[in-house]
Protein backbone atom coordinates (compact mmCIF):
# COMPACT_ATOMS: atom_id res chain seq x y z
CA UNK A 1 0.00 0.00 0.00
CA UNK A 2 1.34 3.23 -0.58
CA UNK A 3 2.09 6.05 1.89
CA UNK A 4 -0.70 8.75 1.83
CA UNK A 5 1.62 11.08 2.46
CA UNK A 6 3.67 10.64 -1.06
CA UNK A 7 0.49 10.06 -2.90
CA UNK A 8 -0.86 13.79 -1.82
CA UNK A 9 -1.10 15.77 -5.14
CA UNK A 10 0.61 19.20 -4.93
CA UNK A 11 -1.78 22.36 -4.18
CA UNK A 12 -1.65 23.66 -7.95
CA UNK A 13 -2.40 20.54 -9.55
CA UNK A 14 -5.89 20.32 -7.76
CA UNK A 15 -6.33 24.31 -8.64
CA UNK A 16 -6.13 23.76 -12.17
CA UNK A 17 -9.37 21.76 -11.54
CA UNK A 18 -11.93 23.87 -13.83
CA UNK A 19 -14.41 23.99 -10.82
CA UNK A 20 -11.59 25.44 -8.79
CA UNK A 21 -10.29 27.61 -11.68
CA UNK A 22 -14.01 29.31 -11.80
CA UNK A 23 -14.42 29.80 -7.81
CA UNK A 24 -11.04 31.72 -8.10
CA UNK A 25 -12.74 34.34 -10.52
CA UNK A 26 -15.99 34.26 -7.70
CA UNK A 27 -13.97 33.92 -4.44
CA UNK A 28 -10.06 34.75 -4.81
CA UNK A 29 -7.68 32.70 -4.48
CA UNK A 30 -6.76 33.24 -0.67
CA UNK A 31 -10.34 31.11 0.16
CA UNK A 32 -10.07 28.49 -2.68
CA UNK A 33 -6.63 27.68 -2.05
CA UNK A 34 -7.55 27.17 1.55
CA UNK A 35 -10.07 25.04 1.01
CA UNK A 36 -7.80 23.16 -1.25
CA UNK A 37 -5.47 22.93 1.53
CA UNK A 38 -7.68 21.72 4.10
CA UNK A 39 -8.85 18.91 1.75
CA UNK A 40 -4.86 17.80 1.05
CA UNK A 41 -4.48 17.24 4.86
CA UNK A 42 -7.19 14.87 4.73
CA UNK A 43 -5.40 12.90 2.03
CA UNK A 44 -2.20 13.61 3.60
CA UNK A 45 -3.70 11.38 6.79
CA UNK A 46 -4.92 9.33 4.93
CA UNK A 47 -9.00 9.86 5.62
CA UNK A 48 -9.57 11.02 2.07
CA UNK A 49 -8.25 9.50 -1.16
CA UNK A 50 -6.10 11.21 -3.10
CA UNK A 51 -8.72 11.83 -6.08
CA UNK A 52 -11.06 13.17 -4.41
CA UNK A 53 -9.19 16.11 -3.53
CA UNK A 54 -10.31 18.23 -5.57
CA UNK A 55 -14.54 17.29 -4.72
CA UNK A 56 -13.79 18.14 -1.36
CA UNK A 57 -11.87 20.77 -1.88
CA UNK A 58 -15.22 21.99 -4.04
CA UNK A 59 -17.90 21.32 -1.34
CA UNK A 60 -15.97 23.19 0.79
CA UNK A 61 -16.01 26.33 -0.58
CA UNK A 62 -18.05 29.40 0.99
CA UNK A 63 -21.34 30.70 -0.77
CA UNK A 64 -19.39 33.95 -0.95
CA UNK A 65 -15.93 36.15 -0.37
CA UNK A 66 -17.96 37.66 2.80
CA UNK A 67 -18.76 35.62 5.86
CA UNK A 68 -22.22 37.47 6.50
CA UNK A 69 -25.08 35.54 5.66
CA UNK A 70 -28.71 35.82 4.30
CA UNK A 71 -30.82 34.78 7.50
CA UNK A 72 -34.56 34.49 7.30
CA UNK A 73 -36.04 36.59 10.56
CA UNK A 74 -38.74 34.57 12.15
CA UNK A 75 -38.18 35.98 15.22
CA UNK A 76 -41.25 38.44 15.02
CA UNK A 77 -38.95 41.47 15.88
CA UNK A 78 -39.52 43.68 12.87
CA UNK A 79 -36.61 46.15 13.39
CA UNK A 80 -34.16 43.58 15.29
CA UNK A 81 -30.41 45.19 15.83
CA UNK A 82 -29.05 42.10 16.05
CA UNK A 83 -29.91 40.74 12.55
CA UNK A 84 -29.37 44.00 10.92
CA UNK A 85 -32.11 46.11 11.69
CA UNK A 86 -34.25 46.82 8.02
CA UNK A 87 -34.22 44.31 5.06
CA UNK A 88 -34.15 46.48 1.86
CA UNK A 89 -36.39 46.62 -0.58
CA UNK A 90 -35.63 44.98 -4.21
CA UNK A 91 -35.82 48.76 -5.41
CA UNK A 92 -33.07 49.47 -3.09
CA UNK A 93 -30.91 46.69 -3.04
CA UNK A 94 -31.09 47.23 -7.17
CA UNK A 95 -30.02 51.06 -6.45
CA UNK A 96 -27.11 49.40 -4.65
CA UNK A 97 -26.29 47.29 -7.31
CA UNK A 98 -26.07 49.83 -9.81
CA UNK A 99 -23.59 52.52 -7.54
CA UNK A 100 -21.59 49.57 -6.67
CA UNK A 101 -19.24 50.38 -9.90
CA UNK A 102 -18.21 54.00 -10.70
CA UNK A 103 -21.52 56.29 -10.48
CA UNK A 104 -22.12 60.02 -10.64
CA UNK A 105 -22.41 60.46 -7.27
CA UNK A 106 -20.75 63.82 -7.45
CA UNK A 107 -20.72 64.22 -11.06
CA UNK A 108 -22.66 66.00 -13.19
CA UNK A 109 -22.93 64.11 -16.26
CA UNK A 110 -24.60 66.76 -18.26
CA UNK A 111 -21.84 69.65 -17.76
CA UNK A 112 -19.48 66.81 -17.00
CA UNK A 113 -18.05 68.56 -13.32
CA UNK A 114 -17.97 68.08 -10.06
CA UNK A 115 -21.99 67.97 -8.92
CA UNK A 116 -23.07 68.67 -5.57
CA UNK A 117 -22.66 64.90 -3.26
CA UNK A 118 -25.87 63.05 -3.28
CA UNK A 119 -28.28 66.19 -3.70
CA UNK A 120 -30.97 63.81 -5.58
CA UNK A 121 -30.96 61.91 -2.42
CA UNK A 122 -31.30 65.22 0.03
CA UNK A 123 -34.24 66.44 -2.41
CA UNK A 124 -35.79 62.94 -2.28
CA UNK A 125 -35.95 63.07 2.20
CA UNK A 126 -36.92 67.05 1.75
CA UNK A 127 -39.84 66.02 -0.83
CA UNK A 128 -40.88 63.50 1.89
CA UNK A 129 -40.58 66.17 4.53
CA UNK A 130 -42.20 69.18 3.11
CA UNK A 131 -41.35 71.10 6.33
CA UNK A 132 -38.15 70.45 6.60
CA UNK A 133 -35.83 73.44 5.14
CA UNK A 134 -33.27 71.79 4.74
CA UNK A 135 -31.60 67.62 5.17
CA UNK A 136 -28.14 66.49 6.08
CA UNK A 137 -27.15 62.63 5.91
CA UNK A 138 -24.52 60.89 8.01
CA UNK A 139 -23.17 57.45 9.26
CA UNK A 140 -26.17 57.09 11.59
CA UNK A 141 -28.02 58.25 13.93
CA UNK A 142 -25.49 58.19 17.10
CA UNK A 143 -23.74 60.46 14.50
CA UNK A 144 -25.92 63.04 13.42
CA UNK A 145 -26.35 63.06 17.77
CA UNK A 146 -22.05 64.10 17.87
CA UNK A 147 -22.81 66.41 14.91
CA UNK A 148 -25.45 68.30 15.99
CA UNK A 149 -23.36 68.88 19.44
CA UNK A 150 -19.99 69.28 17.99
CA UNK A 151 -21.20 72.07 14.82
CA UNK A 152 -23.80 73.88 17.35
CA UNK A 153 -23.32 73.47 21.27
CA UNK A 154 -19.13 72.13 22.08
CA UNK A 155 -18.04 73.37 25.18
CA UNK A 156 -21.74 75.10 25.70
CA UNK A 157 -24.42 73.17 27.50
CA UNK A 158 -27.25 71.37 26.60
CA UNK A 159 -30.45 70.89 28.24
CA UNK A 160 -32.43 67.45 28.37
CA UNK A 161 -34.93 65.74 30.81
CA UNK A 162 -34.07 63.13 33.38
CA UNK A 163 -36.29 61.35 32.04
CA UNK A 164 -35.02 60.95 28.68
CA UNK A 165 -31.33 60.28 29.58
CA UNK A 166 -31.61 56.90 27.62
CA UNK A 167 -29.57 53.81 26.99
CA UNK A 168 -30.19 52.67 23.87
CA UNK A 169 -28.71 48.93 23.86
CA UNK A 170 -25.36 47.38 24.13
CA UNK A 171 -23.89 49.58 26.63
CA UNK A 172 -25.10 53.01 24.30
CA UNK A 173 -26.00 55.68 26.32
CA UNK A 174 -26.82 59.10 24.67
CA UNK A 175 -25.95 61.15 27.58
CA UNK A 176 -22.29 59.68 26.94
CA UNK A 177 -22.66 60.44 23.29
CA UNK A 178 -23.43 64.08 23.74
CA UNK A 179 -20.72 64.80 26.51
CA UNK A 180 -18.22 62.27 24.39
CA UNK A 181 -18.82 65.30 21.35
CA UNK A 182 -17.98 68.25 24.08
CA UNK A 183 -21.24 69.27 25.13
CA UNK A 184 -22.09 70.25 28.91
CA UNK A 185 -25.06 67.68 30.19
CA UNK A 186 -27.79 69.94 32.09
CA UNK A 187 -30.04 67.47 33.64
CA UNK A 188 -33.59 69.30 34.11
CA UNK A 189 -36.84 67.71 36.36
CA UNK A 190 -37.18 64.34 37.59
CA UNK A 191 -37.12 60.50 36.05
CA UNK A 192 -41.20 60.98 35.89
CA UNK A 193 -41.85 64.57 35.79
CA UNK A 194 -40.65 67.54 33.81
CA UNK A 195 -41.89 70.71 33.73
CA UNK A 196 -41.34 73.62 31.02
CA UNK A 197 -40.36 75.74 34.44
CA UNK A 198 -37.38 73.20 34.97
CA UNK A 199 -36.22 74.00 31.32
CA UNK A 200 -36.87 77.95 31.80
CA UNK A 201 -34.53 77.90 35.07
CA UNK A 202 -32.10 75.79 33.38
CA UNK A 203 -31.42 77.80 30.04
CA UNK A 204 -28.97 80.93 30.48
CA UNK A 205 -26.09 82.64 28.17
CA UNK A 206 -24.02 79.12 28.13
CA UNK A 207 -27.22 77.33 26.88
CA UNK A 208 -26.67 75.80 23.10
CA UNK A 209 -29.69 73.73 22.86
CA UNK A 210 -32.79 72.47 24.59
CA UNK A 211 -32.44 68.63 23.52
CA UNK A 212 -35.70 66.02 23.22
CA UNK A 213 -35.01 61.97 23.58
CA UNK A 214 -37.46 60.38 22.49
CA UNK A 215 -37.47 56.71 25.17
CA UNK A 216 -37.48 54.51 21.76
CA UNK A 217 -36.86 51.13 23.93
CA UNK A 218 -38.85 51.55 27.48
CA UNK A 219 -42.69 53.54 28.76
CA UNK A 220 -42.54 55.82 32.09
CA UNK A 221 -46.33 55.54 32.41
CA UNK A 222 -48.60 56.24 35.76
CA UNK A 223 -47.98 59.82 37.16
CA UNK A 224 -45.76 61.44 34.54
CA UNK A 225 -45.52 64.52 32.53
CA UNK A 226 -43.30 66.74 30.54
CA UNK A 227 -43.67 69.66 28.16
CA UNK A 228 -45.03 69.60 24.90
CA UNK A 229 -42.63 69.94 22.17
CA UNK A 230 -44.77 73.48 21.05
CA UNK A 231 -43.94 74.45 25.10
CA UNK A 232 -40.39 73.89 24.55
CA UNK A 233 -40.34 75.48 21.43
CA UNK A 234 -41.19 78.56 23.54
CA UNK A 235 -38.27 78.91 24.70
CA UNK A 236 -34.63 80.73 23.04
CA UNK A 237 -33.08 78.23 22.41
CA UNK A 238 -32.87 75.77 19.88
CA UNK A 239 -34.81 72.57 20.11
CA UNK A 240 -33.32 69.28 18.56
CA UNK A 241 -35.87 66.55 18.89
CA UNK A 242 -34.35 62.89 17.94
CA UNK A 243 -37.08 61.06 17.48
CA UNK A 244 -35.39 57.93 16.73
CA UNK A 245 -37.20 55.56 14.68
CA UNK A 246 -37.20 57.26 11.86
CA UNK A 247 -40.26 57.82 10.33
CA UNK A 248 -41.50 60.41 8.40
CA UNK A 249 -44.80 60.94 8.75
CA UNK A 250 -47.14 59.55 11.52
CA UNK A 251 -48.11 55.93 11.12
CA UNK A 252 -51.71 55.23 12.00
CA UNK A 253 -50.74 51.70 13.34
CA UNK A 254 -48.12 53.40 15.86
CA UNK A 255 -50.19 56.19 17.43
CA UNK A 256 -47.34 56.90 19.91
CA UNK A 257 -44.52 57.08 17.91
CA UNK A 258 -42.71 60.32 16.98
CA UNK A 259 -42.24 61.64 13.27
CA UNK A 260 -39.92 63.62 11.46
CA UNK A 261 -43.09 65.96 9.59
CA UNK A 262 -44.69 66.17 13.06
CA UNK A 263 -41.98 66.99 14.62
CA UNK A 264 -41.36 70.11 12.66
CA UNK A 265 -44.52 71.10 12.89
CA UNK A 266 -44.50 71.12 16.55
CA UNK A 267 -41.42 73.49 16.57
CA UNK A 268 -38.62 71.82 16.47
CA UNK A 269 -35.41 73.30 14.78
CA UNK A 270 -33.68 70.10 14.20
CA UNK A 271 -35.08 66.49 13.87
CA UNK A 272 -32.22 63.89 14.03
CA UNK A 273 -33.71 60.09 13.24
CA UNK A 274 -31.95 56.56 12.00
CA UNK A 275 -32.73 55.15 8.57
CA UNK A 276 -33.01 51.96 9.21
CA UNK A 277 -35.68 51.68 12.03
CA UNK A 278 -39.11 52.46 10.99
CA UNK A 279 -37.96 53.83 7.79
CA UNK A 280 -36.88 50.45 6.32
CA UNK A 281 -34.07 51.70 4.80
CA UNK A 282 -29.70 51.53 5.16
CA UNK A 283 -27.91 52.44 8.07
CA UNK A 284 -27.55 56.41 7.91
CA UNK A 285 -28.39 59.37 10.43
CA UNK A 286 -30.83 62.19 8.93
CA UNK A 287 -30.89 65.31 10.31
CA UNK A 288 -33.99 67.43 8.89
CA UNK A 289 -35.04 71.21 9.68
CA UNK A 290 -33.99 74.79 9.87
CA UNK A 291 -31.76 75.70 6.92
CA UNK A 292 -29.25 77.64 9.26
CA UNK A 293 -28.54 74.68 11.52
CA UNK A 294 -28.15 72.31 8.62
CA UNK A 295 -25.62 74.30 6.87
CA UNK A 296 -23.59 74.57 10.17
CA UNK A 297 -24.31 70.42 10.99
CA UNK A 298 -23.15 69.65 7.06
CA UNK A 299 -20.04 72.55 6.50
CA UNK A 300 -18.81 71.40 9.93
CA UNK A 301 -14.89 69.80 9.42
CA UNK A 302 -16.29 66.54 11.19
CA UNK A 303 -19.06 66.13 8.61
CA UNK A 304 -16.28 64.68 6.62
CA UNK A 305 -16.08 62.01 8.87
CA UNK A 306 -19.56 60.94 9.84
CA UNK A 307 -20.86 61.10 5.41
CA UNK A 308 -22.14 58.33 3.82
CA UNK A 309 -20.75 56.32 1.26
CA UNK A 310 -22.55 55.99 -2.14
CA UNK A 311 -23.74 52.54 -1.48
CA UNK A 312 -25.63 54.58 1.47
CA UNK A 313 -27.01 57.39 -0.76
CA UNK A 314 -28.29 54.57 -3.43
CA UNK A 315 -30.18 52.83 -1.25
CA UNK A 316 -31.61 55.58 0.86
CA UNK A 317 -32.59 57.30 -2.41
CA UNK A 318 -34.84 54.15 -3.65
CA UNK A 319 -36.63 53.58 -0.06
CA UNK A 320 -37.63 57.16 0.24
CA UNK A 321 -38.92 57.12 -3.78
CA UNK A 322 -39.39 53.59 -4.16
CA UNK A 323 -42.11 50.57 -2.57
CA UNK A 324 -42.88 50.35 0.58
CA UNK A 325 -39.59 48.87 2.39
CA UNK A 326 -40.27 45.10 3.90
CA UNK A 327 -40.53 46.72 7.09
CA UNK A 328 -43.34 48.65 6.61
CA UNK A 329 -44.88 45.63 5.22
CA UNK A 330 -43.99 43.43 7.99
CA UNK A 331 -45.55 46.52 9.78
CA UNK A 332 -48.50 46.34 8.26
CA UNK A 333 -49.23 43.04 7.27
CA UNK A 334 -52.89 41.64 7.96
CA UNK A 335 -52.94 39.11 10.78
CA UNK A 336 -55.52 37.33 8.10
CA UNK A 337 -53.08 37.35 5.74
CA UNK A 338 -50.37 35.82 8.24
CA UNK A 339 -52.74 33.02 9.30
CA UNK A 340 -53.38 31.77 5.39
CA UNK A 341 -49.92 31.70 4.59
CA UNK A 342 -49.20 29.77 8.04
CA UNK A 343 -52.05 27.70 7.31
CA UNK A 344 -50.88 26.67 3.95
CA UNK A 345 -46.77 26.45 5.37
CA UNK A 346 -48.39 24.04 8.11
CA UNK A 347 -50.58 21.51 5.74
CA UNK A 348 -47.60 20.98 3.53
CA UNK A 349 -45.54 20.22 6.58
CA UNK A 350 -47.93 18.06 8.42
CA UNK A 351 -48.24 16.34 5.18
CA UNK A 352 -44.51 15.18 5.63
CA UNK A 353 -44.81 14.43 9.28
CA UNK A 354 -43.75 17.35 10.87
CA UNK A 355 -45.25 17.92 14.36
CA UNK A 356 -46.16 21.49 13.41
CA UNK A 357 -49.51 23.75 14.36
CA UNK A 358 -50.86 27.27 13.63
CA UNK A 359 -50.73 29.58 17.08
CA UNK A 360 -51.79 33.09 17.69
CA UNK A 361 -48.76 35.32 18.69
CA UNK A 362 -47.41 38.96 19.06
CA UNK A 363 -45.35 40.23 16.77
CA UNK A 364 -43.38 43.45 18.25
CA UNK A 365 -41.08 46.88 16.71
CA UNK A 366 -38.34 45.78 18.63
CA UNK A 367 -35.19 48.37 18.69
CA UNK A 368 -36.58 50.71 16.47
CA UNK A 369 -39.09 52.46 18.35
CA UNK A 370 -42.88 51.37 20.13
CA UNK A 371 -41.98 50.25 23.16
CA UNK A 372 -45.07 47.96 24.60
CA UNK A 373 -46.65 47.91 21.06
CA UNK A 374 -48.12 43.97 20.22
CA UNK A 375 -49.08 43.44 17.14
CA UNK A 376 -51.35 40.33 16.48
CA UNK A 377 -49.40 38.03 14.06
CA UNK A 378 -49.52 34.01 13.64
CA UNK A 379 -46.46 31.50 14.00
CA UNK A 380 -45.83 28.14 12.94
CA UNK A 381 -45.06 26.32 16.44
CA UNK A 382 -42.63 23.41 16.34
CA UNK A 383 -41.08 21.16 18.83
CA UNK A 384 -37.97 23.31 20.68
CA UNK A 385 -35.39 21.01 19.19
CA UNK A 386 -36.23 22.58 15.54
CA UNK A 387 -34.75 26.05 17.09
CA UNK A 388 -30.94 25.29 16.95
CA UNK A 389 -31.37 22.77 13.35
CA UNK A 390 -33.13 25.94 11.90
CA UNK A 391 -30.48 28.10 12.89
CA UNK A 392 -27.72 25.61 11.14
CA UNK A 393 -29.63 25.56 8.22
CA UNK A 394 -29.11 27.03 4.58
CA UNK A 395 -30.57 29.83 4.64
CA UNK A 396 -30.57 29.91 8.49
CA UNK A 397 -33.48 30.47 10.41
CA UNK A 398 -34.46 32.45 13.13
CA UNK A 399 -37.35 31.69 15.41
CA UNK A 400 -37.95 32.12 19.07
CA UNK A 401 -38.80 29.75 21.90
CA UNK A 402 -41.60 29.92 24.07
CA UNK A 403 -43.28 27.82 26.59
CA UNK A 404 -41.71 25.19 25.27
CA UNK A 405 -41.94 25.51 21.69
CA UNK A 406 -40.12 26.90 18.49
CA UNK A 407 -42.27 29.85 16.98
CA UNK A 408 -41.37 31.07 13.47
CA UNK A 409 -43.71 34.11 13.10
CA UNK A 410 -44.56 35.01 9.88
CA UNK A 411 -44.90 38.67 10.49
CA UNK A 412 -41.18 38.81 9.76
CA UNK A 413 -41.07 36.72 7.28
CA UNK A 414 -41.59 38.46 3.60
CA UNK A 415 -44.17 36.52 0.95
CA UNK A 416 -41.69 35.83 -1.25
CA UNK A 417 -39.49 33.69 0.96
CA UNK A 418 -42.51 31.36 2.48
CA UNK A 419 -41.30 28.73 0.10
CA UNK A 420 -37.65 29.20 1.72
CA UNK A 421 -38.76 28.75 5.00
CA UNK A 422 -40.50 25.34 4.27
CA UNK A 423 -37.66 23.88 2.44
CA UNK A 424 -35.33 24.94 5.21
CA UNK A 425 -38.70 23.48 8.11
CA UNK A 426 -38.27 20.23 5.95
CA UNK A 427 -34.60 19.55 5.96
CA UNK A 428 -34.39 20.61 9.95
CA UNK A 429 -37.40 17.95 9.95
CA UNK A 430 -34.67 15.47 8.66
CA UNK A 431 -32.20 15.95 11.41
CA UNK A 432 -34.91 16.39 14.39
C1 LIG B 1 -31.74 53.97 17.83
C2 LIG B 1 -31.66 55.30 18.46
C3 LIG B 1 -30.47 56.03 18.42
C4 LIG B 1 -29.22 55.49 17.80
O1 LIG B 1 -29.37 55.42 16.42
P1 LIG B 1 -28.28 54.69 15.51
O2 LIG B 1 -28.81 54.92 14.12
O3 LIG B 1 -28.26 53.26 15.92
O4 LIG B 1 -26.98 55.35 15.73
C5 LIG B 1 -30.47 57.29 18.98
N1 LIG B 1 -31.57 57.78 19.58
C6 LIG B 1 -32.73 57.11 19.63
C7 LIG B 1 -33.91 57.73 20.32
C8 LIG B 1 -32.82 55.84 19.08
O5 LIG B 1 -33.97 55.16 19.13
Amino acid sequence: MTDPRRATPRVDAVLADPRLVAAVERLGSALVRSAVTRALDEVRSGRLPAHAAADVAVAALPGSAATLRRVLNATGVIVHTNLGRSALSPAAVAAVTDAAGYTDVEFDLASGVRARRGAEVLGALRAAVPGAEAVHVVNNNAAALALTVFALAAGREVVVSRGELIEIGDGFRIPELLTGAGAVLREVGTTNRTRLADYTAAIGPDTALVMRLHPSNYRVTGFTSAPTLAELATLDVPVVYDIGSGLLAPEPLLPDEPDAASALAGGAALVTASADKLLGGPQAGLIFGRADLVTRLARHPLARALRVDKLTLAALEATVRGPVPPTTAALRAPVTVLRERAQRLATTLADAGVDVAVVDTGSTVGGGGAPGVVLPSVALSLPTAYAAVLRAGEPPVVGRVSAGRCLLDLRTIAPHDDADLLDATLSAAKQT
